[in-house]
């Protein structure tokens, strides 16, 4: 039987996100989970800190997993916020399935399993200069 907890921890898309988290300009990351009570299942809460001018600001994700509380995080962070390359409003694919419809009215933050990293939808073709290593 493969154990969750494991399975979500050797995850690749698990660090990404967390990466992912830190590339939203958050000051804190803490994650943990509470199985104290046996009637629900054991749970995870990731939480990133942002300071703003009115002090600081709290986002969380939750779900029954690391990776799922990290992606709930990563969600909240990035849907809804424009692209400073584009100019799009960004979207955050938890799912991994890639969008095909709304590419062009949004920017999507999607995995990329050969760089092992969440990448922008406009990554190289924009000018900024994380493009000059996509020869696109
Ligand atoms: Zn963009």
């Amino acid at each position: 039987m493969v154990d969750p907890y494991d399975e979500a921890t050797d995850d690749p898309k698990l660090i990404a996100g967390v990466e992912m988290i830190g590339r939203t300009g958050s000051v804190s990351f803490h994650i943990s989970y509470d199985d104290r009570d046996e009637h629900v299942p054991t749970f995870w809460v990731a939480i990133a800190e942002h300071g703003t001018s009115k002090g600081p600001h709290h986002t969380l994700g939750a779900g029954f997993d690391p990776l799922s509380a990290v992606m709930k995080l990563c969600s909240a962070l990035v849907d809804g916020g424009r692209c400073r390359y584009c100019h799009k409003p960004t979207a955050f694919d938890e799912d991994f399935t890639g969008p095909d419809f709304g590419e062009q009215l949004l920017c999507w933050y999607k995995y990329d399993e050969t760089k092992k990293s969440f990448v922008r939808s406009c990554e190289g073709t924009t000018g900024s200069p994380e493009s000059k290593t996509n020869d696109n």
